[in-house]
C-alpha cells in the first residue's frame, strides 16, 4: 500500500488470482503429470466401480464459507471425482453411445478456459477458429461452403437447431413473431420409429407437440420404410395437416441402422419437405474410406446434426448443426440488440455467433476439436471409424462362434446386439442377461447397455472407442459366457 492509499484508508483489492504464482505453477505441473498417468494407465483400472459411502457423502458437504488450500481441494477431487469416473474413456466401455475423449482435446479445453474468450461473437481469434471448425465439419460431410452452421453442446441441441429452422421455414407465417398458434395447418414432422428421444423433446420445446412427430414403421433392417412414409404424407395432407419435415437417421441408437438417405432426399424434394438428418452417430462415417458409402446422400440434406464428442472423441461437450441455407439459419435465431451491434472496426466488429443458436454466451468448444484434428489429421479419424466398424464385425463373428451366445443381426456399423441364451424365454431370459450386464459392470470388466430390438431384449455393445482392441472383445465374449454359465447354474446369487 502506498502513502496516498494509506491516508485514504484503502486496503488492497481482492482477486481470485493466487498470492504466489510459483505455488500454482508447482501444483499445476503435478496435476498435468497425474493427468498423463491417469490416461496412460486407464486400461489397468476397472471400467467402473461403485462409490463407497464416504465418497458419496463428500457430495453432500455444505457450501464452503472459508478458504482451503488449492492442494487440499485438488486432493479431494483426486480421491472422489477422479477415482470414480463413468468409465467412457476405458477401452472396454461400450454403453449407450459416446466417444472416449483424448488428451489433446483435454489440453484444448484447458487452454480455452485459460484464454477465457466468450464465443457469443466478436472480433477475436477464438471466434474465427469456431467458424473454421464449422467449415471443417461442412467439408467432412461434403456440405457446400456457403452453408450455415454452429457449434452447440451436443447432438440434441444440434437437432433442435435444425428442426427450429425447418419449422420456421415451413410454417407459412412469421412464426417467430406470431407463434405456432398462428400456423394455419398443423405441421407434421416424420421420422422412423427408431428415432432418438431428443426429437420428441425438440417437438415439445418447439411448441408443435409430440404428436406432430409421426413415427413411421421400419423395414427388417430397422430403416425407415419409404413407402409407408409416402403413404403417411398423403394421408396427412388429405386430413388437413401440412407435412413439413422428414428426419432421416444416419445411425440409429439401437442398432446403428442408416436410413436410405438418397431415397429420403428424393422424397423430400418431391413432397416439398425439409430434409433433416440426425447424424449424431453416423454423419462422420463420411470421412471413413471403407464405409463412407453408407451415408451417401447426407450432403443433400437441408440440415444435419453431428456430434464431435462421439466419433471425433472430443471431450464433452460439442455438437454441430449445419444448415444448407445460411440465411434461413440466421433468420431463425438472429436478434442482435443495439448494445451488441457490430462496429466497423475493433472488438465488436465481425459476426455475432450467437445469432445462429439459442445461447448468448458460448464456450470455446472449437479449440479441443481443432487441436486434435490438427495433430492427427482427419484421415486418422476416418481410419479409427473404419476400425470400430471392423471390430463390430469381429465381435459378431466371436458371438456366432461362442456356445450359447446369440446375435440379434449382423451389425451395420459399430453396434452389436447379442445375448446369452441357455434355452430360456421371455422375462427369465431378460433377467439372466440383465444380471450378466450388471456383473460385467460391477466386476469392472466391461460396460455394456441393453435395449429392445424387434420386441426382444438384447445386450448392446457400441464401439465408439479409439482404445478398444480385439483382445478386449475376446475378453468380453469369454466373460459373458463365464457369467452366463455361473448365473444360469447357480441362480442369481452374487458371484
Ligand atoms: C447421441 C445421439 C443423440 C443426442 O446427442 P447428444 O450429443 O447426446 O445430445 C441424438 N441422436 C442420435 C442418433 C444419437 O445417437
Amino acid at each position: 500500500m502506498d502513502a496516498v492509499q494509506e491516508n485514504l484508508g484503502l486496503v488492497a483489492e481482492e482477486t481470485l488470482d493466487p498470492l504466489d504464482w510459483a505455488d500454482v505453477q508447482a501444483l499445476s505441473h503435478r496435476v498435468i503429470d497425474d493427468a498423463v498417468d491417469y490416461l496412460r494407465d486407464v486400461r489397468d483400472r476397472p471400467v467402473w466401480r461403485e462409490m463407497p459411502a464416504d465418497v458419496r457423502k463428500a457430495f453432500s458437504a455444505p457450501l464452503p464459507r472459508s478458504p482451503a488450500p488449492l492442494d487440499a481441494v485438488y486432493a479431494e477431487v483426486s480421491r472422489t471425482v477422479m477415482s470414480y469416473p463413468m468409465g467412457n474413456i476405458h477401452p472396454r466401455f461400450w454403453s449407450w453411445y459416446m466417444g472416449s475423449s483424448n488428451f489433446t482435446g483435454a489440453l484444448g479445453d484447458f487452454l480455452a478456459a485459460i484464454q477465457g474468450s466468450n464465443l457469443g461473437g466478436g472480433n477475436h481469434a477464438a471466434g474465427l477458429m469456431d467458424s473454421q471448425v464449422v467449415n471443417w465439419c461442412k467439408e467432412m460431410l461434403g456440405f457446400p461452403a456457403s452453408a450455415g452452421g454452429t457449434l452447440v453442446s451436443g447432438g440434441s441441441m444440434a437437432n433442435i437447431i435444425g428442426l427450429t429452422v425447418a419449422r420456421n421455414v415451413k410454417a407459412g407465417i412469421d412464426v417467430r413473431e406470431h407463434g405456432v398458434a398462428a400456423i394455419e395447418k398443423p405441421l407434421r414432422f416424420y421420422g422412423s420409429e427408431q428415432i432418438h428421444s431428443c426429437h420428441r423433446k425438440a417437438m415439445e420445446a418447439l411448441g408443435l407437440g409430440n404428436r406432430a412427430l409421426r413415427r413411421i414403421p421400419t423395414d427388417a433392417g430397422l430403416r425407415i420404410d419409404i413407402a409407408a412414409l409416402r403413404a403417411a404424407i398423403t394421408e396427412d395432407r388429405r386430413a388437413g395437416f401440412k407435412p413439413a419435415c422428414v428426419i432421416g437417421t444416419a445411425g440409429t441408437v439401437n442398432t446403428g441402422a442408416i436410413d436410405d438417405l438418397q431415397a429420403l432426399a428424393k422424397l423430400a424434394h418431391e413432397e416439398d419437405l425439409w430434409f433433416h438428418v440426425d447424424g449424431c452417430i453416423g454423419a462422420l462415417i463420411a470421412i471413413a474410406p471403407e464405409n463412407a458409402h453408407r451415408v451417401a446422400g447426407i450432403e443433400r440434406a437441408d440440415s444435419v446434426a453431428l456430434d464431435p464428442h462421439k466419433w471425433l472423441h472430443a471431450p464433452f461437450e460439442v455438437g454441430c448443426a449445419l444448415v444448407r441455407d445460411a440465411a434461413a439459419h440466421r433468420g431463425a435465431f438472429a436478434v442482435t440488440p443495439e448494445y451488441l451491434e457490430s462496429m466497423p472496426r475493433g472488438l465488436a466488429s465481425g459476426e455475432w455467433l450467437h445469432d445462429y443458436g439459442l445461447q448468448t454466451s458460448r464456450g470455446f468448444r472449437a479449440l479441443k476439436v481443432w487441436m486434435a484434428l490438427k495433430e492427427h489429421g482427419v484421415e486418422k479419424f476416418g481410419r479409427l471409424i473404419d476400425q470400430n466398424i471392423a471390430q463390430a464385425v469381429y465381435l459378431a463373428g466371436l458371438i456366432e462362434a461362442a456356445p450359447r451366445l446369440q446375435l440379434a443381426a449382423s451389425p451395420t456399423v459399430n453396434i452389436v446386439c447379442f445375448r446369452y441364451q441357455p434355452g430360456l424365454t421371455g422375462e427369465a431370459l431378460k433377467a439372466l442377461n440383465t444380471e450378466i450386464m450388471l456383473r460385467l459392470q460391477e466386476q469392472g470388466i466391461a460396460a455394456l447397455s441393453d435395449t429392445t430390438v424387434h420386441g426382444e431384449h438384447w445386450l448392446r455393445v457400441a464401439i465408439t472407442n479409439h482404445r478398444t482392441r480385439r483382445e478386449d472383445l475376446d475378453l468380453l465374449v469369454h466373460e459373458t459366457v463365464r457369467l452366463g454359465h455361473d448365473i444360469a447354474t447357480q441362480g442369481s446369487a452374487p458371484s
